[in-house]
């Protein structure tokens, strides 16, 4: 079932109603054709024997007690001979009328040659009767054997022919029931082979769909675990493997709302190499680049905590985003971070303050509270770096005060 395999999931689901609804209507018109031809076998099994039968012995009744008691009545001058006359008269057209119907019914080849001598000892014995009263002056001269003679004659052949239905009858009961068999086996079968085909089908197309489903969920889980992948890529600095600008722009929105819900601390740091631009033309940027992977590393390790964020802002600045952490200790992680970073010794004979790199660092703490402005601590952090290196770098500047930017109290602090 390739083909199912290439429809979309509407199409299989369509094609599974359209399927079911064909295979109910298939069902259906099986089902109506073989009660509609049994209906017609049962028609012709009671009203094609029963009919012929019942005329017959309305034709037998009619000679026996219409056409003989009339006569006798006769005989007794119960009836006058013009009234014999006039009922013998119309019993025979009855009997001629009822035979002519009995004519019509379907009658098989073998049937019909005995059918014709029938009809015509009818008529003969009709003609019979209606010369019997015209010929003879008197009722009482009308030969009575040679009258019964004829009825008994006439007895035979309807009988014969009642025989003959009810054996038509039987043989037809017997067609009847073994056309039925057949017929309610064959319904059976086609009903089975319907329901097979329908279930086979059915059975393809939920495949297909649950495979569908598997190979749905697969790529959502590929591309779940890519996105990820791309999120990480997108939030890292691929020469520090730090988080980027990008990465802190999220985590800054973040941590401030918490700070700012819980009104605890939060202080930011914006750091900056030491005349960088002449380590750069001094040693090279291949060089440059190592130095500030050198920097990463010392923050990385300097800030370990959980809640201690270290990003690459751009160049050859970062900033470090404390939680939960006070004036005192901040400036101590800041003073730390200038040591170890001096502590790597790598050398910079273009720096004017060091014969080693060094970085400044404008540092902002202050507890958070509803009326922190999201630009005020970057604002102030970077006053606080441009205040550190107009005193002579490699050292760190703080402050509490985020109320205005013009900077009130800092506290200077050289490394
Ligand atoms: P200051 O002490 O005032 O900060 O002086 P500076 O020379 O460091 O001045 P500035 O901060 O403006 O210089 C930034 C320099 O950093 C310029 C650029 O050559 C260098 N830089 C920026 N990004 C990179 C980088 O990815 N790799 C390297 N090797 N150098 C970079
Ligand atoms: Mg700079
Ligand atoms: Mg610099």
């Amino acid at each position: 079932m390739k083909f199912l395999e290439a429809l979309k999931l509407r199409s299989k689901l369509f094609f599974l109603f359209i399927l079911i609804t064909v295979g109910l209507v298939g069902i259906g018109i099986m089902g109506a054709i073989n009660v509609q031809s049994m209906k017609k076998n049962l028609d012709s099994l009671y009203f094609g024997s029963l009919l012929p039968v019942t005329e017959l012995n309305t034709i037998l009744q009619s000679y026996h007690s219409g056409l003989t008691s009339t006569l006798y009545k006769a005989r007794s001058l119960e009836l006058s001979k013009h009234q014999a006359s006039k009922a013998i008269k119309n019993t025979v057209k009855d009997i001629n009328r009822v035979w002519s119907n009995y004519e019509t019914h379907f009658k098989r080849v073998q049937e019909i040659q005995y059918l014709k001598y029938a009809g015509s000892e009818i008529q003969k014995l009709n003609q019979y009767f209606l010369n019997l009263l015209k010929n003879s002056k008197d009722v009482n001269d009308v030969s009575i054997e040679e009258f019964e003679k004829e009825i008994l004659h006439i007895d035979n052949i309807l009988h014969r022919l009642i025989n003959y239905e009810v054996d038509m009858a039987k043989y037809e009961r017997k067609v009847f029931l073994q056309k039925y068999d057949e017929s309610v086996f064959r319904l059976g079968i086609i009903l089975a082979l319907i329901i097979l085909a329908v279930l086979v089908i059915m059975y393809s197309v939920f495949r297909s769909i649950q495979s569908d489903q598997t190979r749905l969920e697969l790529v959502s889980k590929k591309l779940k675990i890519s996105n990820k992948k791309l999120e990480t890529v997108s939030y890292t600095d691929t020469l520090t493997s730090m988080h980027n600008r990008r990465y802190f722009n999220l985590v800054y929105e973040r941590e401030l709302k918490r700070a700012r819900r819980t009104h605890s601390y939060i202080t930011f740091m914006m750091l900056d190499i030491d005349y960088f631009k002449q380590y750069n033309d001094t040693y090279g940027h291949i060089e440059g680049d190592y130095a500030l992977k050198s920097v990463a590393k010392v923050l990385k390790k300097t800030l370990v905590r959980a809640s201690d964020f270290v990003f690459r802002l751009g160049g050859e600045e970062f900033g470090v985003l404390l939680t939960q952490t006070d004036e005192s200790s901040s400036a101590k992680l800041a003073r730390e971070i200038g040591d170890q970073v001096r502590d790597e010794m790598i050398e910079h004979s273009g720096s004017k303050v060091n014969k080693y790199l060094t970085i400044s660092i404008g540092v902002v703490c202050c507890k958070a509270d509803d009326t922190l402005n999201e630009d005020i601590l970057i604002s102030r952090a970077d006053e606080m770096l441009y205040e550190a290196k107009e005193t002579g770098r490699d050292r760190y500047i703080i402050t509490s005060n985020v109320s205005e930017s013009q900077t009130q109290s800092i506290k200077e602090l050289t490394v």
